[in-house]
């Protein structure tokens, strides 16, 4: 049966990113930006449709799901549709990506339905520059929300994309704080998807030297990445004598596209087999059609999972420019 997601280079879809909205709270600069249109209401997947797809991915192999967004808990009742996925889907993987600026009063809920896994975005341990960044004053309840998660039991991954110029003058604060929160800390390259992002070759923070200028900050270790029932492209580090570890995710410099096992939805129904690619597969048509429907989408996602390309060769031959010109709010990072 798996064989069904199967790409012409080996590879198998067995992770699906799944966006729920392109709304978000926040206006980060290398990933909203000003001045979008948003998705129409009707155009965006609704919950049960949403399952029904999840139902089919998990029946072609689909092992592991993310929710992601814009921001996943914008959109109403977030947290129960997530609750009900898990109660849905008992055997699999279910986690989601945050800013977690909302997340407070979900958290409980959220762990006590068995979601032990959240990634959460804090590019800044300074509240100015997450103001800066950000446009909104909420570096404080996003702090207070990873105590939440940490204090209920989950498992916490905070993601910062590093950049030159914005976040590489406080690698000894990021540190500090793995070493003082049992957390992983992982670095994200900033990649070239969207436009006006501010990306340049010169605001690349490249995972080497993080490494190298952490090196000389704390005594590192390998540590195998236990990022769920399949790892992830994260290289991981324990820190001699801390409760958490240092992570590195390098798109950009090292690219992981020979092990990529993802496929991801956005909130309207379109299917991306790759990130660095424009291409999408129109899902939402067929899956209303009344004479189409799951078995027809089936069908497409095995047929475009086929064809999946490897996305370094599109970044090669687009350097210096954005890759994929679709904002990654949009597609869900
Ligand atoms: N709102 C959620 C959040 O903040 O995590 C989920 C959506 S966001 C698009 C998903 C991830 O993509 C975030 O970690 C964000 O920092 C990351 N991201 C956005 N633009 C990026 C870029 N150009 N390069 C690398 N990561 C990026």
């Amino acid at each position: 049966m798996h064989k069904l997601l199967t790409d012409g280079h080996g590879r198998k879809a067995s992770y699906m990113r799944v966006s729920v909205t392109d709304r978000c709270n926040l206006r980060c600069t290398y990933c909203a930006g000003e001045g979008r249109e948003f998705i129409p209401h009707p155009d965006i997947l609704r919950y049960e449709e949403i399952l029904d797809l999840m139902d089919m991915a998990t029946r072609l192999g689909v092992i592991k799901f993310r929710f992601t967004g814009g921001e996943p808990f914008v959109r109403k009742d977030f947290a129960e549709f997530m609750i009900a996925a898990a109660h849905r889907f008992p055997g699999v993987d279910m986690c989601v990506t945050s800013n977690a600026t909302l997340i407070g009063d979900h958290v409980a809920r959220l762990a006590g339905a068995g979601i032990r896994r959240i990634n959460i975005s804090l590019d800044t341990l300074d509240p100015a520059k997450f103001l800066r960044i950000t446009g909104h004053d909420l570096y404080h309840t996003v702090r207070d929300n990873i105590d939440r998660c940490l204090d209920a039991g989950m498992d916490v991954k905070v993601n910062a994309v590093a950049m030159k110029g914005f976040n590489d003058d406080e690698l000894s604060a990021f540190v500090d704080f793995a070493r003082n929160h049992p957390l992983d800390m992982r670095f994200i390259e900033f990649m070239p998807v969207g436009l006006e992002t501010g990306w340049n070759d010169q605001t690349v923070w490249k995972a080497e030297d993080i490494l190298a200028q952490a090196q000389a900050l704390a005594k590192l270790t390998p540590s195998p990445d236990a990022g769920g029932v399949i790892g992830g492209p994260a290289r991981m580090y324990d820190i001699d004598g801390g409760k958490g570890r240092i992570g590195l995710i390098s798109p950009y410099t090292n690219h992981f596209c020979d092990t990529c096992n993802r496929l991801r939805l956005t909130s309207d129904g379109n299917l991306r087999t790759c990130l660095f690619s424009d291409k999408v597969y129109r899902l939402r048509p067929v899956l209303r059609h009344p004479r189409l429907g799951i078995p027809a989408v089936e069908r497409i996602i095995t047929r475009a999972s086929r064809h999946k390309p490897m996305g370094y060769k599109l970044l090669e031959r687009m350097a210096g420019q954005g890759v994929c010109k679709t904002r990654m709010a949009s597609i869900g990072g």
